[in-house]
């Protein structure tokens, strides 16, 4: 495939490889050029596709805080982001999905108006603005859930753009969307539901799936969280068994990726996980790799010329100095992702130079 932003029936040949494959594809949340481009940076270093997807909040954050029209700032942030990596990705030499994040039944206008944005752009590029929108509605119930996503999935399919619902809940909060109470049995999806929802979907376009199987968005002390990866399993099995279907057949997404056991996360990848969530833990990294730079180089933070040596401090407070460092560390938490969820090496870019 040509590095770039991938859709429709490319999307779908990286998801066939990444489940054939044994490997999943980081989806990584953004607020920024800096860390879209931190991203990119780190996926072309580790010969990966990957996953950049915007939830509301980061995508106001984007467009700007200082909008005084928050929503018009999800929308806008949204479309820039997508145009920013739309403008990118190619050069760093990897395939790219861009994907929306959680959208719950209040953020539904926020979908309705990106697909309308998206349909403008589609029509003028020949190429959607977004590989994919999330549409969580998990907290409704299955039936408005379901009818609900179907028909904002068959508005998307017609501009080659999937869908990502939830089945089940994502434990902890992510952006004002979930919620730290939830009945327990909530937090696993019925592999019956999931039935259900291909059933309906499949016959409209491709869908991807979030199977909640006990995770939990942010990060907890161990113990805290207790995984059941053999949901996936079962879900997988009673469809193959119901429909006869190939091995796997839904397209699962891993939501709370942050702080999650390894040998968990290399369990779910045998279940046709091919998008691991992950925000915590860069949101940590950058924090850190800035925090680390400004304790180290206190004095430029208060000062431009050094009280006590008299010397100018321009080349440390000049904000390429550490906002890189964030940016830096962002890249060195993702090589650890790229690493546990074995796609270093595997992009499926070939270059016009053939590399
Ligand atoms: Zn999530």
């Amino acid at each position: 495939m040509k590095p770039g932003v991938v859709f429709g029936q490319d999307y779908q040949t990286l998801i066939k490889a990444c489940k054939e494959g044994g490997y999943a594809l980081p989806a990584v949340n953004v607020v920024g050029t800096h860390s879209v481009n931190a991203v990119l940076e780190a996926a072309s270093k580790n010969k990966s596709d990957v996953i950049i997807q915007v939830s509301n909040g980061g995508a106001q954050f984007f467009a700007g805080k200082g909008l005084e029209d928050s929503f018009a700032a999800k929308v806008l942030g949204a479309i820039t982001m997508a145009q920013h990596v739309h403008m990118m990705a190619e050069h760093y030499g990897i395939c790219v999905v861009l994907h929306t994040d959680h959208a719950d039944k209040k953020l539904i206008p926020w979908i309705e108006e990106l697909i309308a944005h998206g349909q403008s752009f589609y029509e003028i590029t020949g190429k959607p603005l977004y590989t994919s929108h999330m549409v969580d509605l998990s907290a409704e119930d299955i039936d408005y859930n379901l009818m609900e996503s179907a028909r904002l999935m068959k508005l998307m399919a017609e501009m080659e753009t999937s869908i990502e619902i939830e089945l089940g809940v994502t434990g902890g909060e992510e952006d004002g969307v979930g919620s730290d109470e939830i009945d327990n049995d909530k937090l696993y999806t019925q592999p019956e539901d999931c039935l259900k929802a291909w059933e309906l979907l499949n016959p409209i376009g491709h869908f991807s799936l979030a199977a909640s199987f006990g995770n939990v968005h942010g990060v907890y002390k161990p113990g805290n969280v207790k995984l059941r990866p053999e949901i996936l399993k079962n879900s997988q099995e009673l469809l193959e068994k119901t429909h006869g279907t190939e091995k796997n057949p839904y397209d699962l997404v891993f939501h709370g990726g942050s702080g999650s056991d390894k040998s968990q996360i290399e369990e779910s990848l045998g279940y046709g996980v091919f998008k691991m969530n992950i925000d915590t833990d860069t949101q940590f990294a950058f924090a850190k790799g800035v925090g680390d730079y400004v304790f180290a180089n206190d004095v430029a933070f208060k000062h431009q010329i050094d009280p006590a040596s008299g010397e100018p401090q321009k080349k440390k407070y000049d904000p390429r100095a550490w906002i890189r460092k964030g940016e830096e560390a962002i890249v060195a938490r993702l090589d650890e992702a790229f690493a546990d969820l074995k796609s270093a090496g595997k992009t499926l870019a070939i270059r016009d130079d053939g590399n």
